[in-house]
């Protein structure tokens, strides 16, 4: 999945003018929106093309949910703590919407099913319409005062006078496993991928108005094709995009290790815009705890992928994800991925505590007190694997001190510039010329387990 279990719960509400030909500082509120989005990077990306898509029919963005007349959650419910957020915010809408009935909320995203819309309906008065993930057009079609119609497909960029360095392009949604703890496949539904035509004029597009990297997402995006006619695979589609003239860099998001082949790792090792990087959730260090996740592979299954992987690209940026306390988990199983971390050393891992989700197969196994792990011993699991990897990935971006990286410059952030290498590591340098979307050569002067700092030793390429 699209770093579900990672997920960084992204809070973004961000503000851009995409049309400069309309006044926006004088949008009446009956033509202003307000959009927050809570949850992962396809979550990030519907809304952003959400976001783009009002501005084209003549909707102005909104700073302040009271001055929109169009609000809309994009939710995620893939832990309680993130419902939790979107139910604080539907405090403050309906704070809103009694004082000004006028007010249209849409309810987006992971948290509305089709199994819990009605009982929604009666818990969330305040909400107008309840909207499925992804489903753009049904949300811009609710918006009451348009003034222009949509006539052709709408780039997920919500401001073109400074359009992104890297942008999130979504190839395949909804995900067909059953693992244990995932409420996805009940929310997103049956995976459906994008034809291959459709996604390569898309990122030709975004391109030629100025985006250097495109990240293809799916919630196994390496699955991405097997339901289109002739079975096209990812990997071939990479090779499609991958000479988009004035493309510099392309990465995919999320992978799974019982559908990543060999195919897709030689792709990547021979492509030189695919950046050495990939995401591979491991989820848990002991085949009992794999089982109970139903995630279909062994950890000797994943040994002998990253060993393929290393093998085939020995610079390889490799991040995973991992679960803990998980219905079953006992510390012996803990210590088994303990030991896994320390064998293959990840450069990044996103840790998780289990979250009891409603309907899945984990939650009602979390209601057998023989099962359940208690919350005090699921941190004390999290801090165990976070002191480990802290250790790892000081001692991984340490080796780069004095080394010269590739760093493909993505904003201004405090006084420096932030750019990020080809194994998606963070780098902060200063450089008197804004070096926005150019890949410069900056030698690390500094690390940490999160971050490096640098000097940029040359003009830009
Ligand atoms: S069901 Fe499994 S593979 Fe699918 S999105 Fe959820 S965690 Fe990822």
């Amino acid at each position: 999945m699209v770093r579900m279990t990672e997920i960084h719960l992204i809070e973004q509400h961000q503000v851009r003018t995409v049309f400069p030909s309309i006044d926006r500082n004088h949008t009446p509120r009956s033509q202003r929106y307000f959009v927050w989005t809570v949850g992962c990077q396809m979550n990030v990306s519907d809304s952003e093309r959400l976001e783009a898509a009002l501005q084209a029919v003549g909707y102005s963005p909104s700073n302040r949910p009271e001055d929109a007349s169009f609000i809309v959650l994009n939710s995620c419910s893939v832990r309680a703590s993130a419902e939790e957020r979107i139910f604080g915010k539907l405090g403050q809408i309906q704070y809103i919407k009694q004082r000004q009935p006028d007010t249209t909320v849409v309810l987006w995203g992971c948290m509305v099913g089709p199994e819990n819309q009605s009982l929604f309906q009666a818990q969330l008065p305040m909400v107008d319409h309840f909207v499925s993930p992804s489903a753009v057009d049904q949300i811009v079609a609710l918006a009451p005062n348009p003034v222009y119609q949509i006539e052709e497909p709408v780039l997920p960029v919500r401001d073109w006078q400074h359009p992104p360095v890297s942008v999130f392009v979504p190839i395949q949604y909804g995900c067909n496993m059953t693992c244990s703890y995932c409420v996805i496949p009940l929310r997103r539904g049956r995976e459906r991928s994008r034809p291959m035509a459709e996604i390569a004029t898309e990122v030709q597009k975004l391109v030629d108005h100025g985006v250097k990297e495109i990240v293809l997402l799916g919630q196994i995006v390496d699955s991405w094709g097997h339901d289109l006619p002739g079975r096209p695979t990812l990997a071939q589609l990479l090779r499609h995009i991958h000479d988009t003239p004035g493309l510099l860099r392309l990465r995919f998001l999320t992978s799974h290790p019982a559908w990543m082949t060999d195919e897709l790792i030689h792709t990547v090792a021979q492509l030189p815009r695919c950046q050495p990087e990939i995401n591979l959730p491991v989820q848990a260090g002991h085949d009992t705890v794999l089982q109970y996740m139903r995630r279909g592979y062994t950890v000797a299954r994943y040994r002998e992928l990253v060993h393929k992987i290393r093998t085939a690209i020995p610079h390889i940026a490799l991040t995973t994800d991992i679960i803990v306390g998980h219905p079953g988990e006992t510390r012996e199983h803990v210590a088994q991925t303990l030991a896994l971390v320390e064998e293959i050393r990840f450069d990044k891992i996103h840790i998780a505590m289990f979250s009891a989700r409603p309907g899945t197969r984990a939650a009602a196994q979390e209601d057998d007190p023989t099962l359940a792990v208690a919350e005090a011993e699921k941190h004390y699991r999290r801090r165990q694997l976070e002191q480990v990897q802290e250790r790892i990935a000081t001692d991984i971006n340490a080796r780069l001190l004095g080394q010269t990286v590739d760093v493909l410059v993505e904003t201004e952030s405090r006084g420096k510039w932030r750019g990020r290498t080809g194994g998606n590591k963070l780098v902060f340098f200063t450089y008197p010329i804004d070096q926005t979307g150019r890949v410069v050569p900056v030698r690390i002067s500094h690390t940490s387990p999160w971050s490096l700092q640098g000097v940029c030793l040359d003009q830009a390429r």
